[in-house]
């Protein structure tokens, strides 16, 4: 396979193509790094947005393909601002996979100006409307948090792959049909784990509003101090409302999540009964070395700590 370069003639700005340059003249001084995402070992490069992305895109892309994530892990990834060097990694890649649903505030204008590729992988997904806040009305781009919905992405992955580098489309076809089946399993094992909660302890309290499809699959009712990270966080009308709720529902355990601060959930539990019930993974996998280094482990992780938060550790 022929050696890629940065390819300025599939940058469509003459600022653009001058953030990559320095990019790559910044690169070209630290090119002895043999480990890393920059190496270039041959194979087409899919470049995706977030963790959770990379790693649904590398069970289907098998040996094929290189996969790599342009936010790191534990990143936020709804207001990220690419730096030059995404840049160029983008202009390098051979194709882009974005989520969608608006996730990605930054990306269409990152993407305006490059001529490469780019598939969305929620194309298919009925989307869940956010209900309240700044974003009401507008899709919730949380639609991975269902395996079910997570099928649809799988199956969209194959499709921008085999279209990619047909050669091996059979290859994407079995590996996607091998990654539903696990998907299938993760979601079987979540709503035998959550659907059946008594009553009382239905309520899935947590920082963002990123549960609603995992709260349609298992039945529970969704509560959350935000509806999107991207918008103003926490106003103190959003912490006292959700003091209400957690006081009136008689709420076991509350949950933030990961790539933002548990602060304002912390006053929660402060004013109320509630526990802190713990960290719950959606927008970035953790380390390798970590609890979730791979999608199916981040279902299984939070369906357990939400199972054992609202039932006292009885689930
Ligand atoms: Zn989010």
């Amino acid at each position: 396979m022929p050696r890629r370069s940065p390819r300025p003639a599939r940058i469509r700005s003459l600022a653009l193509a001058a953030a990559v340059l320095a990019a790559s003249a910044l690169t070209a001084c630290s090119a002895n790094a043999a480990e890393g995402p920059g190496r270039d070992d041959g194979r087409p490069v899919v470049l995706t947005t977030f963790t959770v992305l990379a790693d649904m895109a590398r069970n289907v892309a098998g040996e094929h393909l290189r996969v790599e994530s342009i936010t790191k892990p534990g990143a936020e990834i709804h207001g990220y601002e690419p730096t030059p060097s995404d840049v160029r990694r983008a202009v390098e890649a051979e194709l882009i996979l974005d989520n969608g649903l608006g996730l990605e505030a930054w990306f269409e204008q990152f993407v305006a100006d490059l001529d490469v590729p780019h598939a969305v992988v929620s194309e298919g997904v009925e989307p869940i409307p956010i209900a309240d806040d700044a974003h009401a009305g507008m899709p919730n781009p949380h639609a991975w948090m269902s395996p079910h919905s997570a099928q649809t992405y799988v199956d969209n992955m194959v499709a921008a792959f085999s279209e990619l580098d047909p050669e091996h489309a059979a290859d994407y076809t079995a590996n996607g049909e091998a990654y539903g089946a696990e998907l299938q399993r993760v979601h079987d094992e979540l709503t035998a784990k959550l659907s059946d909660l008594p009553e009382q302890q239905r309520a899935l309290v947590t920082c963002e509003g990123a549960f609603s499809y995992l709260a349609r699959d298992t039945g529970l009712t969704e509560r959350y101090i935000w509806a999107v990270n991207a918008e103003q966080q926490a106003t103190p009308q959003q912490i006292a409302g959700t003091i209400d709720f957690v006081r009136q529902n008689d709420v076991p355990a509350v949950f933030c999540e990961s790539t933002v601060s548990d602060k304002p959930m912390r006053q929660v539990v402060e004013s109320t009964d509630a526990e802190f019930g713990g960290v719950l993974y959606v927008d970035s996998l953790s380390e390798a070395d970590g609890p979730v280094p791979s999608y199916l482990e981040l279902i299984r992780h939070d369906a357990q700590l939400i199972a054992d938060g609202l039932t006292g550790g009885d689930a």
